[in-house]
């Protein structure tokens, strides 16, 4: 699938829980992301950056203000609209090759494509080897990357990440980034990919939109430079992106702080 800009004009959202008062999570959040390009979400916690994903997703619904992938409103999940959440969503009782084989099923891909396609997008994120492992027996990083796997084999024009790599620990964490990457260099994608690690969004993103305290607004988006090599990680260039995203950070959680 050839990939799509996303629109969010002017949303909002409030839960209404059944006991106690309404939350607005996000208020008049305006957003453009371009064709493959790679958007970090990054925020304090509690701002609404999960509840954003979801409705881009098309898991929540938008009722007040707009989102449009191209010029289509969304209204609902779609396959061209990829996710990968925080904790691994794999099926216990299925083998690696089986988890993504259904992901294929699922999205209406041919019987006789499946198998060559699970095999290369597991290849891809080098689970060569696993594929009859059961997710009990992989570790918490292999376990993420043979979801990653089942979401990319689907091919998805947008890929929805939220803290995808937030439960693994720092080594594993700079090589899925590593690897992620990689995988947007072979098969480019319009990614937006939810964070609170500073680093992390200066690692991987084309720019990064930072949300502000609860109700979630955009605050900024900040342009990096177009290089992410390791020559670029080890300058005073990605110290100083850092330092300033921390800034801004600091002041949405401090300011939070003091209003409660
Ligand atoms: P983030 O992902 O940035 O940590 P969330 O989008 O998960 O933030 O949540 C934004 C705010 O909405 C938080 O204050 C959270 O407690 C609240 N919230 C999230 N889901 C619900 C829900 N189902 N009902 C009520 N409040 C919710
Ligand atoms: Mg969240």
């Amino acid at each position: 699938m050839s990939a799509k800009s996303i629109s969010i004009e002017r949303v909002s959202h409030t839960y209404h829980p059944a006991k106690g008062d309404p939350v607005i999570a996000l208020s008049d959040v305006t957003l453009e992301v371009r064709d493959t390009e790679f958007m970090a979400l990054l925020g304090p916690s509690g701002c609404g950056k999960s509840t954003l994903l979801y409705m881009i997703g098309g898991f929540l619904p938008v009722e007040e203000g707009a989102i449009k992938v191209g010029e289509t409103p969304v209204t609902e999940p779609h396959p061209e609209r990829g996710v990968v959440f925080q904790h691994f969503a794999l099926f216990p009782w299925k083998t690696v090759l089986d988890n993504v084989l259904y992901g294929l099923e699922k999205n209406g891909v041919p019987k006789s494509e499946r198998a060559a396609r699970a095999q290369k997008y597991i290849d891809m994120v080098q689970l060569t080897g696993f594929e009859q492992s059961f997710p009990s027996q992989l570790s918490g990083g292999m376990k993420q990357r043979a979801a990653i796997a089942r979401t990319l084999a689907v091919d998805p024009a947008i890929l929805l990440m939220d803290e995808p790599f937030g439960a693994l620990d720092a080594q594993t964490r700079t090589l899925m980034q590593d690897e992620l990457r990689d995988i947007m260099r072979l098969t480019p994608k319009t990614v937006i990919f939810v964070t609170h690690d500073v680093q992390e969004a200066v690692r991987l993103a084309d720019r990064v939109a930072v949300m502000s305290r609860r109700p979630g607004r955009i605050k900024e988006v900040v342009d990096l430079p177009n290089s992410h090599d390791e020559s670029f990680r080890q300058s005073p260039q990605f110290l100083g992106m850092v330092d300033y995203l921390w800034g801004l950070i600091r002041e949405e959680a401090t300011a939070a702080q003091t209003e409660h």
